[in-house]
């Protein structure tokens, strides 16, 4: 009896360990192995990155929804004007909402669905300028760094793009396909007004997009147990969802506290929500990117990754621990405000705490907001909408396709000893307005940032290198001509 037990336990031990060698051996490279070399065209380096330099010095600054610095949008497009005599001149250029540009190159073949390149023109507000190592909007270049608000986030997105699209009109370059560029001017209050408009306008045209790209991940090296740096292109962006607890009625004296406060039960919401996360899962765009990277590590890694149907709680456990990568495997909830009373002896007559959500594709708002008040569990507390705007998450864009391909390969030329992975992207950006237009939407920006520079977004000491400046170019017309 024993016997047929531990001999079956056995059989079924070494069936499993077979299935999963023969799932690591079968785990292979996804990496493109043969590809053109770059083909692009030379241009004046130094002119370029002055310009580049020189449009950090525009304060498009985004404060609130639908507030506008006019007088800074307008100069900045003048320079845009100056600096960019074809594609102003040559190219269909139209305002959207006042601020925002769409400028449309038409192709060869107009059958084709269009590229879309997106980047944004506005920049977060600078909190402490003194901070800075050289002021936020000087657009000084030291020993080749480019330093300023907007240099990573996402003037060199605008700049990068029109000065491929410049350079190629001056060498009377006509692309294949159709490219246009939509560059908002309010991404960091949401786009409502910018990239929302222009993909409304898009629609109502009928655009059906080849493939729409927009800033997103970059090139980094270290953050992956592999031996070369990683391009990783957003295949998908998180949702978010911002909600007010609130609980009302309990003022009074402080000498007399009933024995549960508005802020105790706040706390105790807060206490079970942060002890019960959201569930976790390797899938969508995160399992993507072990499938891309996967191969690429050590013989026991892939052992683990390739073979997720068993070793997924595991692979979670792994990553779980980093707020990074826990944030790609679920959704998240971050207290962010809370409020009681003005005085230390007056009990709030009504205390509130706001909580930041980034939903998980595969969720929604209103799944979050049932977990939230499953948990909660207590009917004190009023749940409410913080903001006017929340947004789902992005469909999943699938990784393999042509489009996706030719990304990486894009990438790949400019970048060849790199690895190329999609992920998910967890902050958002303003391509979630084009998710209905495509069903091929990438986050990408072409640059190999170092730690400073990946430390710069809505940060002190934004700055970039202009040797990565002058590689963004070089992509953007490598895909152009690519497409
Ligand atoms: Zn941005």
């Amino acid at each position: 009896m024993w016997k047929r037990i531990i001999y079956s336990i056995l059989g079924i031990a070494t069936v499993v360990v077979i299935v999963m060698i023969y799932n690591a051996m079968q785990f292979e490279s996804l990496q493109l192995q043969e590809y053109p070399d770059s083909y692009v065209y030379d241009f004046d380096e130094d002119a370029a990155i002055e310009r580049f330099a020189e449009s950090l010095s525009y304060e498009t600054v985004s404060r609130e929804p639908g507030e506008v610095d006019e007088e800074a949008f307008e100069a900045f497009h003048e320079f845009l004007e100056a600096s960019f005599p074809n594609v102003f001149g040559q190219l269909e250029v139209e305002l959207v909402n006042d601020f925002s540009l769409l400028i449309r190159w038409e192709g060869v073949d107009t059958e084709l669905d269009p590229l879309v390149l997106l980047a944004h023109q506005d920049v977060v507000p600078v909190e402490s300028p003194d901070a800075w190592s050289h002021p936020p909007f000087a657009g000084e270049v030291v020993d080749g760094i480019v330093w300023g608000r907007g240099a990573v986030d996402n003037k060199n997105g605008v700049m990068g793009i029109l000065e491929a699209v410049e350079i190629m009109l001056e060498e009377d370059f006509q692309p294949e396909r159709t490219v246009k560029l939509a560059f908002g001017h309010d991404e960091e209050v949401g786009g409502m007004y910018g990239a929302r408009k222009i993909a409304d306008l898009l629609e109502e045209r009928g655009v059906e997009p080849e493939f729409v790209l927009d800033e997103g991940g970059y090139i980094t090296e270290g953050e992956l147990p592999v031996e070369r740096p990683v391009a990783v292109v957003g295949t998908a962006e998180k949702g978010i969802l911002s909600l007010e607890l609130v609980v009302s009625g309990r003022g009074g004296h402080s000498s007399m506290p009933p024995r549960q406060t508005a802020i105790g039960i706040l706390s105790e919401a807060i206490y079970n929500l942060e002890n019960n996360p959201f569930p976790a899962s390797v899938s969508g765009a995160a399992r993507d990117l072990f499938r891309y990277v996967g191969p690429e590590m050590s013989f026991a890694e892939r052992v683990i990754l390739s073979n997720l149907w068993l070793t997924e709680p595991v692979v979670i456990r792994m990553f779980e621990d980093s707020p990074a990568s826990n944030a790609m495997l679920r959704t998240t909830a971050a207290p962010t405000m809370m409020q009681g009373s003005d005085k230390d002896n007056i009990l709030p007559s009504e205390a509130k705490m706001v909580v930041n959500f980034r939903i998980m594709p595969g969720e929604t708002i209103e799944s979050v907001k049932e977990y939230v008040r499953r948990t909660i569990d207590d009917d004190r507390i009023e749940i409410r909408d913080h903001r006017e705007y929340a947004f789902d998450p992005s469909p999943v864009s699938e990784a393999g396709t042509d489009q996706f391909d030719l990304v990486h390969q894009t990438i790949r030329q400019i970048y060849p000893d790199i690895y190329v992975a999609p992920f998910l992207m967890v902050a958002a950006t303003d391509s979630r307005h084009f998710v209905e237009l495509s069903d091929h939407v990438y986050r990408f920006t072409p640059a190999d940032l170092n730690e400073n520079e990946a430390e710069g977004f809505h940060a002190v000491d934004e700055q970039l290198r202009a040797e990565v400046y002058l590689r963004m170019i070089r992509f953007y017309q490598q895909l152009i001509l690519n497409v």
